[in-house]
């Protein structure tokens, strides 16, 4: 279960000492009888990556790749964050924000409703009315119109660099490819759906309409009674506690250093520059340093008087035995807004958007919603056994785009965080953008729509 952080604490000691790093990729000296030069060695890196999540075990890999040293801090276990209990879903196909026309208007009768798969605890919480009057700022045409590009170029990028990830570099993670299901209970839905795949069209990930025998022979375990279904086939999914454990091998190979149970308690500055980070281990000195700590990146920036625009997207999911008749493609219940992953080691329901901060525990009733929305498309809705019941913090930005690129005012601080929903599809070129950038190259994609300063 995703726990309450208490805020870190930032040490600012001014114009102090910054030791002198190796070029990037040389090797430290490690016949060096210096004492002093041997403890720098120990807890200095090229790159220092706070957070063990998808984000930052990304960009760990393709900075390492590209012959940084890296050092990656966890401050529980590699990928105990949002990253562990999702739905898995690599949804190239979702280009489309969540903040859009009509949204708030749709959603308004819902957001104080617990039982509504987007819910806003009622509360005094200043940061969190200024973020949500941004993100209705933000529900217009001309938002559509720069994001969905921005979203297909991000999302784009990942698909092919995780299909190389799997194939050239030992990841594994239960990856297939068998596109996702739009399952519409009603015949509603299902043409309100007609709209929104219109525009996926010009990126070649418009879905294919299924009903009656068509959509029974696709995927025999949805209910007879259910209308149809729209079918992506570029999107795939994968098992992403897996995908973790997996990827921490890949990385550990590569001579990544990684720390788990480290946890960042604040920053040593010296003018804009971040000369150390203060652990509960150790200060770590680095020549660059990313900060992808996902929904915890806003307490950990909020230290450097860095304001980043996050808030936090709590999301439920229960794990489970695989039903006998389990789905082959996943399927996200459109009306319902909850998806179900089938792995051949298991299946997951998981969904709901609830906005209550850092600190409020587990809705039950959210556990019960996911069960009962599944039982309306599916012949068989639950597995004999549950294996967790999970909630993880999504990193939400006010706009649906990450925030990737330059921290604002320091000369060694990148930002990776703000993936939202779609943290798991998008990791691979995130990763690869941040590395593009450290090392000075020609990013492969636009980095504009992401820049961490947007107003
Ligand atoms: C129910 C649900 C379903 C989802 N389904 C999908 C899906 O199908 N497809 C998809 O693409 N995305 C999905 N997502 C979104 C996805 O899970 C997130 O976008 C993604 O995991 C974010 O990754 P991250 O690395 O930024 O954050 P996290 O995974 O949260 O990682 C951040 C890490 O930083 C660590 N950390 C925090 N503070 C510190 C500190 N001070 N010191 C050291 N370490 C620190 C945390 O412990 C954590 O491990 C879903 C999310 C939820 C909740």
């Amino acid at each position: 279960m995703a726990k309450r952080r208490s805020p870190v604490k930032s040490i600012e000691t001014g114009g102090c000492h910054v030791p002198a790093l190796r070029p990037p990729g040389e090797r430290m000296n490690s016949e060096s009888t210096d004492g002093l030069v041997r403890w720098r060695a120990s807890r200095s890196s090229d790159v220092l990556v706070i957070g063990g999540g998808v984000i930052g075990m990304a960009c760990a890999h393709y900075l390492a790749q590209a012959g940084r040293a890296v050092r990656l801090i966890e401050q529980e276990r590699i990928g105990a964050g949002a990253s562990h209990g999702n739905c898995g879903l690599v949804v190239v196909s979702y280009l489309l924000p969540m903040c859009a026309p009509g949204v708030v208007q749709k959603e308004i009768s819902g957001l104080l409703r617990t039982s509504s798969p987007l819910y806003v605890k009622p509360a005094l919480d200043v940061s969190l009315l200024i973020w949500l009057l941004r993100f209705a700022g933000m529900c217009r045409e001309g938002h559509l119109r720069h994001a969905i590009p921005a979203r297909a170029a991000l999302l784009g990028s990942s698909d092919g660099l995780f299909q190389e990830l799997f194939r050239d570099h030992g990841l594994e993670g239960e990856y297939e490819r068998r596109g996702v299901l739009i399952v519409c209970r009603g015949e509603k839905a299902m043409r309100a759906y007609e709209a929104k795949n219109d525009r996926l069209r010009p990126f070649g990930h418009a879905a294919e309409p299924l009903v009656g025998k068509a959509l029974q022979a696709a995927e025999p375990a949805l209910r007879e009674d259910v209308f149809g279904a729209w079918h992506h086939r570029t999107d795939s999914h994968l098992r992403p506690d897996r995908l973790l454990q997996s990827w921490k091998q890949v990385l550990t190979r590569s001579g990544v250093t990684i720390e788990e149970g480290c946890r960042l308690v604040g920053f040593r500055r010296a003018g804009d520059r971040i000369a150390a980070a203060v652990t509960n281990r150790a200060e770590f000195e680095a020549r660059e340093v990313v900060l992808a700590a996902g929904a915890w990146s806003a307490p950990v920036a909020a230290q450097l008087k860095l304001r980043l625009p996050l808030q936090p997207g709590k999301g439920y999911s229960m794990t489970m035995t695989r039903p006998a008749v389990c789905p082959r493609i996943p399927c996200s219940f459109s009306e319902r807004r909850v998806v179900a992953t089938p792995w051949p080691s298991g299946y997951r329901l998981g969904g709901t958007m609830e906005f209550s901060g850092f600190a409020a525990p587990p809705d039950p009733r959210r556990f019960a919603a996911l069960t009962a929305a599944a039982a309306d498309y599916l012949r068989e809705p639950v597995g004999s056994a549950v294996v967790e019941e999970w909630t993880g913090l999504r990193p939400m930005t006010f706009d649906d785009l990450p925030l990737i690129g330059p921290a604002p005012g320091f000369r060694n601080l990148w930002v990776a965080t703000g993936h939202g929903m779609l943290g798991i599809t998008a990791a691979p070129a995130t990763g690869k953008l941040v590395q593009e950038m450290i090392c000075g190259q020609t990013p492969h994609i636009d980095p504009s729509p992401f820049r961490v300063g947007r107003r």
